[in-house]
């Protein structure tokens, strides 16, 4: 697999959506896509099992690795956990790219 918008092709490629369409891209890539501001969302796969907010959570995570700060996840975090369950899930909607 190659990184589509350098043509790289290491190890650190994730499946990001970038304007609405799912590419597949090197981190070095995200980051700077996300720095010029363009819509870049990370994508995590979840699925009926992940109940647990503290899992989903993990695989986002896992999702940004990298690629956000500290910072950002923690803004992200922040945000995601003020409200109930479904508020979570709407939050992680917003940044990432779910399936
Ligand atoms: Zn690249």
């Amino acid at each position: 697999m190659f990184c589509t918008n350098c043509g790289s092709s290491d190890s650190s490629l994730r499946i990001v959506s970038c304007d609405g369409e799912k590419t597949e891209l090197c981190e070095e890539c995200i980051k700077t896509l996300i720095k010029d501001g363009e819509d870049v969302k990370p994508f995590v796969k979840l699925s009926e099992e992940d109940g647990n907010v503290f899992y989903i959570l993990g695989k986002c995570k896992q999702a940004i690795k990298r690629i956000w700060s500290e910072e950002e996840w923690t803004k992200f975090r922040d945000e995601a956990t003020t409200g109930d369950y479904d508020h979570v899930l709407q939050t992680i909607m917003k940044y990432f790219d779910v399936e």
